[in-house]
């Protein structure tokens, strides 16, 4: 904890003065342009990883980086998602997985999640996934395929569908490689 007061304090000292005209514009509102979905993982900093500002990334980050599909009992994540989409109108989604990802391990080395039954019942929503995924025991083809297929359950949101279909928003999906700070855009349009 000691660590976090002292970071605090130092964020006062040194970042905060010089950004802020950045601060005082983001008071009051803030228009991200991004709808950024990550894991929660702690290696993962969506912000670092993209050099942005505060104000630039909406961003929701879960174990996995699942996205449940619409469900009428909505959660706080498709209120999240619904709020990204339609109240600030991004124009960007990015669901992010990567490498060495412990929920995507979990699944592809069929782990006991027998003492963690939140984990072992949120992962469910990687089903399709795993489904998709034709090599047991492969974690980065399951990131991958995971991503994708967490794409397609971002798009049975009816704010996101709505704004697909307006062409209002783009999705993408990424990966993040912890050990070379790459990301793959699994999303990009294939060159020729
Ligand atoms: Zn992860």
């Amino acid at each position: 904890m000691q660590d976090l007061t002292e970071g605090v304090t130092r964020f006062q000292r040194d970042v905060f003065p010089a950004k802020a005209d950045l601060f005082a514009a983001l008071a009051t509102r803030h228009t991200p342009h991004t709808l950024f979905i990550g894991c929660s993982d702690a290696r993962v900093v969506p912000e670092l990883i993209t050099g942005t500002e505060p104000g630039d990334l909406f961003v929701v980050r879960t174990a996995g980086n699942l996205v449940p599909a619409y469900a009428p009992e909505a959660d706080g994540i498709a209120a999240s998602i619904e709020y990204a989409v339609t109240a600030l109108g991004v124009e960007d989604i990015v669901v992010c997985g990567h490498s060495a990802c412990g929920a995507m391990t979990a699944l592809a080395e069929n782990h006991d999640l027998s003492g963690a039954p939140a984990v072992a019942t949120w992962l469910r929503h990687a089903n399709a996934s795993v489904a998709r995924t034709s090599a047991a025991g492969d974690v980065s083809a399951l990131v991958r395929q995971n991503v994708l297929a967490q794409l397609a359950n971002l798009a049975t949101h009816p704010s996101v569908a709505n704004a697909l279909a307006r062409g209002k928003t783009t999705l993408h999906g990424w990966v993040f490689d912890i050990p070379t700070g790459r990301v793959q855009d699994l999303t990009a349009p294939q060159a020729a």
